[in-house]
């Protein structure tokens, strides 16, 4: 079953790398399709590739990512292990600007389908652009940070963005307090999460 997913999402990634759906593909160095646990309980979803994801290909990478890999390792997540992390637009948008909404509305099919085969119990969206694509378009994101929604049977929790962390640093006892609120819905919803943690 893990095998098959893992080999699905290949596939669906090598779909991916060659996509022209969008202008975005004309400036991309990389197509950043995601990282993780291909049978993930936990699936972290970001708005688009940066400088350094677009460089590398991964998402997260940057400083906003080492930081964010900080947080993940405080309460036992780890994206080579655990969780699974993708984006709302797998290619850059110009100057790091939000992804337009019709950039968005095209490149949203391929995270849909990343969703279907990975079939996460819990959903973290990493800043407004993504929470307000996934969980309601008028999320505030400074006010509702942390709260949970459910959508479909789907636990969903939108997390302040690290980079916005970055910028604010007096906002991250809050953002801890939003990891130490995820490690309690994984210990309450997820069979496997933490035991993964520990596997080779
Ligand atoms: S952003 Fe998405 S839809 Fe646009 S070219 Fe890249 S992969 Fe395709």
């Amino acid at each position: 079953m893990i095998q098959n997913n893992a080999s699905l999402l290949d596939n669906l990634e090598k779909d991916c790398l060659s996509c022209q759906r969008c202008d975005l593909s004309r400036g991309r160095h990389n197509v950043v399709f995601g990282v993780g646990a291909p049978d993930a309980e936990v699936l972290f979803i970001g708005e688009g590739p940066g400088e350094q994801e677009d460089l590398k290909g991964e998402p997260f990478v940057g400083k906003a990512g080492i930081l964010l890999d900080k947080m993940l390792r405080a309460v036992d997540l780890d994206r080579n292990k655990n969780i699974y992390i993708a984006n709302i637009v797998k290619c850059r948008p110009p100057q790091n600007r939000d992804p337009l909404p019709e950039e968005q509305e095209l490149c949203i099919a391929w995270l849909r389908r990343q969703f279907a085969l990975i079939r996460p119990k819990i959903i973290v969206c990493l800043g407004r652009i993504a929470a307000a694509r996934i969980i309601k378009p008028d999320i505030r994101i400074k006010k509702e940070h942390g709260k949970i929604f459910r959508k479909g049977g789907v636990i969903m929790m939108p997390i302040l963005h690290p980079a916005a962390l970055l910028r604010n640093p007096a906002d991250k006892p809050a953002a801890f307090e939003d990891f130490l609120r995820l490690q309690q819905l994984i210990e309450e919803h997820c069979e496997h999460t933490y035991d993964k943690l520990n596997s080779e």
